[in-house]
C-alpha cells in the first residue's frame, strides 16, 4: 500500500495538483495556497518518505520542512501572514490562523522523530513561548473555529516536547489551549449533541474527540476518560455504521447507512486512536483502528491511489454524478461519492495521504517494563533498544487481516549478546476467543480475546512466536431500521456486486473545481437482499466461508477479483427496496416480511474490498 501511494497521488501531488501543492504554495513562500491543504499533503508525504527510506521523496518534503523553520520570526511566530484576494480554487486567506500550523506541528514531530534534527526542538520552544504569550489577546478562534475545534493537535505536540524538554512552561501553555478549545469533555457527558444531526462537523469530531484523553495527562481527573467513553458509545449509537465509522458528510448525520462518511474523518479518526493508543493502551481502541483501517480505508481511495471518494457509504450502490441526501449536495454540483481527485471537496484529496503512513509508524510500541508491544497487525518489521539498551528485530509474518495466523521471529542485532531478557507484549483482539500462542513451535498458551499477554523469557537469535487467532462469524445488530452487519476476526463483510466503472471527462469551465476526470460506477447485479431468518446464535454456522488460499497471499487484496474470502448466506430479494437519488432507498426495517421468492445464497466479501456494497441488511422471513 506504502508503495502504491509513492507511485500513486501521495508521491505526485506538486504534478497532480501544482494550483495548490506547487511553489505557489504559501508554505513554501509564494502568493498561492495559504492554508491548511499544503501542510495536509507533507503530513503523510514525509512519514511516507522516512518509513520507504526514499531520498526522492524525502527531497520533495525537504523544502517544506526548511521554509517552516526559516519562516520564523524573532518573536517566535511562523509561516505565512498575508492574506491575498480570492482566486478560485485556492485558499489565499486567513494566513495567520492557528489551525494550518497544528498541522505543521505534527510535520515537525515526525521530522524530529525520523532525523533527529535539533532545530526542531529549539523551534518549537520559541512558538509554544509566543503562543502562551499572544493566546490571551489573539485565541484560538480570532481567525476560524476550526483551530477551536482542533485544538488538541497542538495541545498533543506541547506535551510531545515536554516529554522532551520538560519545560514547565508548556504546562501553562497546555492549560491555556485547554479551556480556548470546544470543550469536547462537557459536550460528550452533559449535552445531547451526538442525538442531534448538524451539531458539529465531521471532522472535528474525529479530530477533536481524542481532547479528553490528551488532556488527560495533565489533569490526571478520571472524567476525561469517562467523556471519551460514552462520546464513542452515543457516536455509534446515534450516528454509526458498520465499518467503524459515523455519517457526517460534513455535519453530523445520522445513522441512516446512506449517509456519507468522509475520507478526513476517517484518516483523522485513526490518527486519534493512535494518540490515545500510545497514552491509555486501551485495546477496544485497537480493535477499532483495525476496523476502520481495514474497512473503511482501502475502498475510498482506487487501487493505484490516484483518485478518491469525498464520501463513502455503508450502503452503496451506485456513483453517478447525482444529487442525494448529504448535506453538502448543493455545494459540490452532485460529485460527492465519485472516484476522482478534486472532486466533492480538495480537503479529502489533500488529507488523505496520512491514513497508510502513520497506521504504520504504530504498529509498534514501546513498554515501560523495556519490552515491546506488538498492537496493531500488519507485515511489518521493527528494531528497538529493549532491556538494558540491547538492539533487536522483531519480523511481522503474515496475511493478516485476510488470515489469523502471526509469526514474529526475534533478531539480536548485537553478535556478542547471545539472549536477551524482555517482556514481549501481544494482544490478544477482543472479537477471537481462545487464541493459541506457540513459542519455537512449542505450545505456550491459550488466551482469550481483549487481553495482552505478555511473555518473559531470555530471547535468542531465531526465536519465533506464532500467533493463531480463531475467527467466527458474528452478527452486529442495532443499527439504523434494527439492520445488521456481519463480521468475521477484524473484517466487516458486505455483499458482491458487479461494477461497471466508466471514466468521464470534466469539462473546461469545472476543471478548476473537480479536476481533470472522474470514475462512476454502477451495479451490474441486484443488490436489494435482505438476509433470511438469520439465528444470530448460530452464525458461526449457517454462514459459511470460503477461503481461497492462493488469493490470501496477495500484497493487494483489496478488490473484486482479489478478495480472497466468500462468506455465503441466505437472503431473499425485497422488491419494495429500490434506489432513490441513485442511491440505496429508505432500508426496509428488519422482520418487516418484505422478503419476496424463494430463498437464495448470496455471497458477501471483505468490505474494504468492495466498491459497491450492502453492508448493512435488513432481516426477512
Ligand atoms: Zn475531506
Amino acid at each position: 500500500m506504502l508503495k502504491r501511494q509513492k507511485t500513486g497521488a501521495t508521491g505526485h501531488m506538486d504534478t497532480l495538483y501544482p494550483l495548490v501543492m506547487g511553489e505557489r504554495n504559501g508554505w513554501l513562500g509564494g502568493d498561492g495556497d495559504q492554508w491548511e491543504r499544503g501542510p495536509y499533503w507533507i503530513d503523510g508525504l514525509l512519514p511516507l518518505a522516512y518509513i520507504l527510506d526514499d531520498k526522492e521523496l524525502k527531497n520533495k518534503v525537504q523544502p517544506w520542512v526548511e521554509w517552516a523553520l526559516k519562516s520564523q520570526q524573532p518573536n517566535g511566530f511562523f509561516g505565512p501572514a498575508k492574506d491575498y484576494p480570492g482566486e478560485e480554487g485556492i485558499q489565499r486567506d486567513n494566513s495567520a490562523d492557528w489551525w494550518p500550523r497544528m498541522v505543521v506541528l505534527k510535520i515537525l514531530q515526525q521530522y524530529y522523530s525520523a532525523t533527529g534534527d535539533k532545530r526542531v526542538v529549539d523551534f518549537l520552544t520559541k512558538y509554544f513561548k509566543y503562543q502562551l504569550e499572544t493566546l490571551p489577546n489573539q485565541p484560538l478562534g480570532k481567525w476560524t473555529f476550526w483551530a477551536e475545534y482542533r485544538e488538541c493537535d497542538n495541545l498533543q505536540a506541547v506535551y510531545w516536547l515536554y516529554n522532551i524538554t520538560g519545560d514547565t512552561f508548556l504546562l501553562d501553555l497546555g492549560n491555556l489551549l485547554h479551556k480556548q478549545g470546544h470543550d469536547f469533555t462537557h459536550m460528550f457527558l452533559e449535552t445531547n449533541h451526538m442525538a442531534c444531526q448538524g451539531s458539529i462537523h465531521c471532522v472535528n469530531l474525529a479530530q477533536g474527540l481524542k481532547e479528553p484523553i490528551i488532556y488527560y495527562q495533565q489533569s490526571g481527573d478520571k472524567k476525561y476518560k469517562e467523556a471519551l467513553t460514552k462520546g464513542f458509545a452515543d457516536i455509534k449509537k446515534f450516528n454509526g455504521q458498520a465499518q467503524g465509522m459515523y455519517g457526517g458528510d460534513e455535519p453530523l448525520h445520522g445513522n441512516n447507512p446512506t449517509q456519507g462518511v468522509e475520507l478526513c474523518a476517517i484518516v483523522e479518526m485513526m490518527y486519534s486512536l493512535e494518540k490515545m493508543i500510545e497514552i491509555t493502551g486501551d485495546l477496544s481502541m485497537v480493535d477499532h483502528i483495525e476496523k476502520i483501517a481495514f474497512n473503511a480505508l482501502p475502498t475510498q481511495v482506487t487501487d493505484d491511489f490516484m483518485h478518491k471518494q469525498y464520501f463513502q457509504q455503508a450502503n452503496q450502490v451506485m456513483l453517478t454524478r447525482h444529487r442525494r441526501n448529504f448535506y453538502e449536495d448543493d455545494s459540490h454540483a452532485g460529485t460527492d461519492l465519485l472516484y476522482g481527485t478534486l472532486t466533492g471537496y480538495p480537503c479529502c484529496f489533500s488529507n488523505m495521504h496520512q491514513g497508510w503512513p502513520k497506521f504504520t509508524q504504530n504498529l509498534w510500541y514501546a513498554t515501560p517494563d523495556g519490552g515491546l508491544a506488538a498492537l496493531i497487525f500488519s507485515p511489518s518489521e521493527v528494531t528497538a533498544k529493549v532491556a538494558n539498551n540491547i538492539d533487536v528485530c522483531i519480523t511481522e509474518n503474515t496475511y493478516y487481516p485476510m488470515d489469523n495466523k502471526i509469526r514474529f521471529t526475534i533478531d539480536i542485532l548485537d553478535k556478542k549478546v547471545r539472549s536477551v531478557n524482555f517482556p514481549f507484549h501481544i494482544r490478544i483482539p477482543g472479537w477471537t476467543k481462545g487464541a493459541s500462542i506457540t513459542i519455537n513451535g512449542v505450545s505456550y498458551k491459550t488466551a482469550d480475546g481483549g487481553k495482552i499477554e505478555i511473555i518473559n523469557r531470555d530471547w535468542k537469535k531465531g526465536d519465533y512466536v506464532e500467533l493463531e487467532m480463531p475467527m467466527e462469524v458474528k452478527v452486529e445488530e442495532g443499527w439504523h431500521e434494527n439492520s445488521v452487519s456481519i463480521e468475521r476476526g477484524p473484517l466487516v463483510y458486505a455483499l458482491k456486486i458487479g461494477e461497471d466503472w466508466q471514466k468521464k471527462e470534466v469539462s473546461d469551465a469545472e476543471k478548476n473545481r473537480y479536476g481533470e476526470s472522474y470514475w462512476e460506477v454502477r451495479p451490474t447485479t441486484k443488490w436489494n437482499y435482505g438476509l433470511h431468518r438469520l439465528d444470530f446464535k448460530k452464525a458461526n454456522e449457517l454462514i459459511r466461508t470460503n477461503i481461497d488460499n492462493e488469493k490470501i497471499k496477495s500484497d493487494y487484496p483489496w478488490n473484486l477479483s482479489n478478495a480472497p474470502i466468500e462468506l455465503k448466506v441466505n437472503a431473499k430479494i425485497i422488491p419494495t427496496w429500490g434506489l432513490y437519488n441513485e442511491m440505496a432507498g429508505p432500508i426496509p426495517h428488519s422482520w418487516s416480511g418484505a422478503g419476496e421468492g424463494e430463498p437464495e445464497e448470496i455471497t458477501l466479501i471483505p468490505y474494504g474490498c468492495t466498491t459497491l456494497r450492502i453492508s448493512q441488511f435488513p432481516l426477512v422471513y
